[in-house]
């Protein structure tokens, strides 16, 4: 299970106390009887959308965080998502999201590691979904991970140009925390969103481009190319 760093810890925090405990459970206990995956992963979003707003509307919040649309430095590091949401933004690009593949091969490649994505360019460490203006192309699906996100202090603190991102403090989004740990739970499968995001691709076959995505990782990752009649 890969679940978030911030959401585990909260969860480390807070289990044993049921008010919170009780979130996760109901998570848990409702994922279980929806069928489509797609469902299952908007269902989550909704309720950490739903528990955001009790936080986000703070008023302080407007003086101490400076998270604004056009700060794309949280887009440009590597964000968690289940099988459910990779399935969920693969069905945004079967509905016509353009996304870049190279890019999607080279970040896929380094994986669950966070040391090796970390030694990608900067300018590569983008992701697929962020336009060249700065905004999400699958804003209204966007992984529950990226939904939480919000800092407390300097948008500064935030840059990962040179290498992983310090010491940062995020409003705490404890429910929402204890929502995304349920879905993580559920999860057959989880990790890092151009990994997952590249196998449920391969796996649905669903775009053109899928041919170009082996040839690149196997450039990436030294591997013999395989004939295309074989199925990886
Ligand atoms: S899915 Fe959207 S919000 Fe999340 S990292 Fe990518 S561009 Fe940013």
């Amino acid at each position: 299970m890969n679940v978030p760093a911030i959401a585990k810890s909260t969860f480390e925090l807070l289990k044993n106390q049921p008010e919170f405990m009780s979130i996760t459970q109901t998570v848990v206990e409702h994922l279980n009887k929806i069928k489509s995956s797609l469902e299952r992963a908007r269902f989550v979003h909704n309720m950490v959308d739903e528990y955001n707003k009790e936080v986000f509307s703070h008023p302080l919040l407007k003086q101490f965080v400076p998270c604004k649309s056009g700060c794309t430095a949280c887009c440009h590091t590597q964000v968690s998502v289940t099988d459910d949401e990779a399935d969920l933004l693969a069905d945004n690009i079967s509905n016509g999201i353009e996304i870049n593949y190279e890019r999607l091969a080279i970040q896929a490649a380094a994986g669950n590691d966070s040391s090796a994505f970390y030694k990608i360019p900067y300018q590569d460490r983008k992701c697929v979904f962020l336009d060249e203006n700065g905004a999400c192309k699958v804003y209204k699906d966007r992984p529950s991970v990226c939904r939480t996100n919000a800092v407390v202090g300097e948008a500064s603190q935030c840059a990962t140009d040179n290498g992983p991102q310090g010491a940062i403090r995020l409003v705490k989004t404890s429910k929402s925390d204890m929502t995304i740990v349920g879905s993580f739970a559920v999860a057959t499968t989880s990790g890092t969103l151009p990994m997952m995001l590249s196998k449920v691709l391969k796996e649905k076959n669903a775009v053109e481009n899928v041919g170009s995505i082996r040839t690149l990782f196997d450039r990436i990752i030294g591997r013999k190319s395989v004939p295309k009649d074989i199925e990886l």
